[in-house]
């Protein structure tokens, strides 16, 4: 597994739980001294099944199924405070895949209006089981799992160059030139976030187009302490307008969506969005007029081509598996990401693709 953000973590997991005697077998190398250093947590942290594109749709109701079965084991990870949002396009999937399942009843959406004071109303969709999941404890949870599990975690650890031959990857190497020799039947999972692209193409080989754009968080605090304290709000989603904010101890975490083509590692944040995103925000959401940006950050969303995950065996060499182009929803899909893995990788095992699925990097050639 080379990555231990979330797409590294769940490949890990959805592989060790498919297999029996798991110790030793799987190894994860992360750059980093800790796992999750970049996207997988700063980001907001909503979970949200609300989609319109097909794929994603069902992905993310299936992931919510799948987040109800960790939880059983876990404990709750996700604070089910609702999403009301305002939606760009209809999810036409909802009520087809909804009913078959009658645990999903709660993740149904009704109209709804919000009231708040200065006569300002917010008119949207409420989906009431939706919110804003605990990154860390899921990440805990999948850590503890794995560690469990004899899964060997190798951080500080940056795979630099793979090693092709006849079609297959032989060995990898990290920064310091050490190599790792794979077996017949090892895999490789390239789970480097933004950092994907560039990890295979610098073997010369064609990969399936995974591209990175920056989006900035702020975190605004209020001027008048606790005016919110006593709402339980949900998070707040103006997608036509593309703001969303969510409340948090005395504050809002919010962005105004920008989206800029960047390369990967690149978390500089950029002054210029500050302005745009003051505009952006009071524009919706008048009533955060008396709040000051105590922070804000950029962080990084890396999209496929037609912007649904990459996952599965990659179509040149045989055994990579890829789980990457994880987008704006790494968190809320990792978890339905976890049969889909344990499905192409048994079904498949290190053989080529001949059956495209929705997620297949065939798809792009
Ligand atoms: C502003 C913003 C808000 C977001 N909000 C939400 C949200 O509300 N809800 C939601 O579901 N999703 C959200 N997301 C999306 C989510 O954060 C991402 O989809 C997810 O974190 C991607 O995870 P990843 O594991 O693919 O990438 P990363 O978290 O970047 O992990 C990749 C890992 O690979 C390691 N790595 C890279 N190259 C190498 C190498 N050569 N050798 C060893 N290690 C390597 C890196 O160090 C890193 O740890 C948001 C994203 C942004 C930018």
């Amino acid at each position: 597994m080379i990555g231990a953000g979330i797409a590294g973590l769940t490949a890990a997991y959805s592989l060790a739980e498919n297999t029996p005697d798991c110790k030793n077998k799987i190894h994860v190398y992360e750059k980093e001294s800790l796992p999750c250093m970049f996207s997988s947590s700063r980001n907001a942290a909503i979970f949200r099944t609300y989609e319109s594109d097909p794929t994603l749709s069902i992905l993310v109701k299936n992931s919510y199924r799948q987040l109800l079965k960790i939880e059983k084991t876990s404990g709750q990870l996700m604070d089910r405070r609702g999403l009301l949002i305002d939606p760009l396009e209809l999810d036409y999937y909802e009520d087809s895949f909804i009913n078959q399942y009658p645990d999903l009843s709660e993740i149904k959406s009704n109209l709804k209006q919000m009231n708040f004071n200065d006569g300002y109303f917010f008119n949207g969709i409420m989906v009431k089981e939706n919110g804003v999941i605990d990154i860390h404890a899921y990440q805990n949870f999948l850590l503890k799992y794995l560690s469990k599990r004899g899964i060997v975690f190798h951080y500080n650890t940056c795979i630099d160059d793979i090693e092709i031959q006849s079609d297959k990857i032989i060995r990898i190497h990290d920064a310091n030139g050490f190599g790792i020799n794979l077996s017949e039947n090892d895999m490789v999972v390239n789970a480097a976030g933004s950092w994907a692209m560039d990890l295979i193409s610098k073997a010369r080989v064609k990969t399936p187009p995974v591209m990175t754009f920056k989006r900035h968080l702020f975190f605004l605090r209020s001027k008048t302490e606790h005016q919110f304290s006593n709402i339980n709000l949900p998070v707040l989603w103006d997608e036509k307008r593309d703001v969303y904010i969510r409340y948090e101890s005395n504050g809002f975490l919010a962005t105004h969506c920008d989206q800029r083509e960047t390369f990967a590692g690149d978390y500089s944040s950029d002054e210029k969005e500050v302005d745009r995103f003051l505009k952006s925000i009071l524009s919706v959401f008048p009533f955060l007029k008396d709040h000051h940006i105590s922070r804000y950050w950029a962080c990084l969303r890396t999209f496929s081509l037609d912007q649904i995950p990459v996952v599965g065996f990659d179509p040149f060499i045989k055994n990579l598996f890829w789980v990457a182009g994880l987008g704006g929803r790494g968190m809320t899909i990792s978890p339905g990401l976890i049969p889909e893995i344990q499905k192409l990788t048994l079904t498949q095992g290190l053989n080529h693709v001949k059956q495209p699925n929705p997620y297949s990097p065939i798809r792009f050639y």
